[in-house]
């Protein structure tokens, strides 16, 4: 087959453009007329559709998604001297914002099946100090965050969702995002949503954060050159605005392909030994923006797999290959091998394969074969 002697990446933004390249053309054209580029109209228009997606009360476009969780963080009141408790098993935005407030990520260690952090494990690390709980929705699947909320009403603290990776999946019918004091979206090219350049959104209910995240993105000027917060330059651009209003329109078919390819994956992977599917959760709908297999290091190597797949032309990634809390920028910290067991597992084992919404059935056979070849031979 023609289709199968490509190579197959991780994710094919080009195969995705092609089916909605007049749309999107338009679009840029539309803001290349009016050349309103900063703050324009369409700004507005897709915040107000985010908004309604996620069933929040606003949306506010930022540059980034890093920079969603650092004004959302601000916005939240976190600053110097407190603890916001998070994963270590993350990108690394979820722990540099945190340290960019003032404030000290501290860390709790993973649940094995979802890679999310264990609301069990959080209450021994709240102190006097803590002021947020910040989880991850990995991979797109959400972390379970009902017990994360319960514990934050006894205690105080804001909940700042990080759904960078997630737009789109559900936590018991609500999207996530929508369930803490805020969250924070990525529209990074390889997101389930990806803009033609970087971009980001905090979506909230609570009017004063909305506001808050509104002033902090534009140099907390209320009005042009009267300032009443110390702030930064960090708006979405006009043209991803508009480019991502028109990929909004589709999201709900992609990731309904993305959970039928996740669902032919996890069918062709159950039956080989050594390989565990993207385990998915009862509470949740995932939206894939990964499907992330685990490579029994106690009957394979996953490194080894990796060159193997890398040979047929099928690419993969690791995400994330070395836990936070063992990274030469933040052993400050205190931290050492060992302080974060499943989280150290993880890192070892995990394999993200190619995963987007127009990957073919034959495609994602070829890679199950290839696995399944793989682990015949070893
Ligand atoms: C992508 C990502 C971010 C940061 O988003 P950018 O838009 O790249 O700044 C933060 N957290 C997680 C978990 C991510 O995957």
């Amino acid at each position: 087959m023609k289709e199968l002697s490509k190579p197959i990446p991780i994710v094919d933004l080009k195969a995705q453009y092609e089916t909605i390249k007049e749309e999107v053309n338009a679009a840029i054209q539309q803001v290349l007329q009016h050349g309103q580029f900063i703050l324009g109209p369409e700004v507005k228009v897709f915040e107000e559709e985010i908004a309604a997606y996620c069933g929040t009360q606003y949306a506010v476009g930022v540059a980034s998604g890093t920079d969603a969780l650092r004004l959302a963080l601000l916005a939240c009141g976190i600053g110097s001297g407190d603890e916001v408790i998070t994963t270590p098993f993350t990108f690394v935005a979820t722990a540099e914002t945190i340290i960019q407030c003032g404030a000290t990520p501290v860390f709790v260690d993973i649940s094995p099946r979802t890679y999310n952090i264990d609301p069990r494990k959080i209450e021994e690390k709240i102190s006097t100090r803590t002021k947020a709980i910040l989880p991850v929705h990995l991979y797109g699947q959400a972390a379970d965050i009902e017990p994360i909320m319960q514990l934050a009403r006894e205690h105080n603290l804001k909940v700042i969702e990080d759904a960078a990776q997630a737009l789109g999946a559900e936590y018991k019918g609500k999207k996530v995002g929508s369930i803490g004091d805020a969250g924070c979206l990525s529209f990074f090219p390889s997101k389930s949503l990806g803009a033609y350049g970087d971009g980001g959104m905090v979506v909230t209910s609570d009017t004063k954060i909305a506001e808050t995240v509104d002033l902090l993105r534009k140099h907390g000027a209320k009005t042009s050159y009267y300032y009443d917060l110390i702030g930064f330059n960090s708006r979405l651009d006009t043209l991803q605005a508009a480019i991502l209003s028109v990929k909004l329109k589709h999201l709900n078919n992609w990731t309904e392909l993305r959970q039928s390819k996740a669902a032919l994956y996890h069918q062709l992977l159950s039956k080989i030994d050594g390989i565990e599917p993207h385990f998915v959760e009862q509470f949740g709908r995932p939206s894939f923006n990964y499907y992330t297999i685990r490579v029994k290091d106690s009957k394979l190597n996953r490194d080894i797999l990796r060159e193997y797949l890398s040979s047929s032309t099928i690419q993969t990634i690791i995400y994330y290959p070395l836990s936070l809390h063992l990274q030469e920028a933040y052993k400050y910290l205190g931290f050492k091998q060992g302080d974060f067991p499943e989280s150290e597992q993880a890192q070892k084992e995990v394999l993200s394969l190619p995963m987007y919404p127009e990957i073919s059935t034959a495609q994602i056979q070829h890679v199950v074969s290839r696995i399944r070849e793989f682990v015949g031979n070893s």
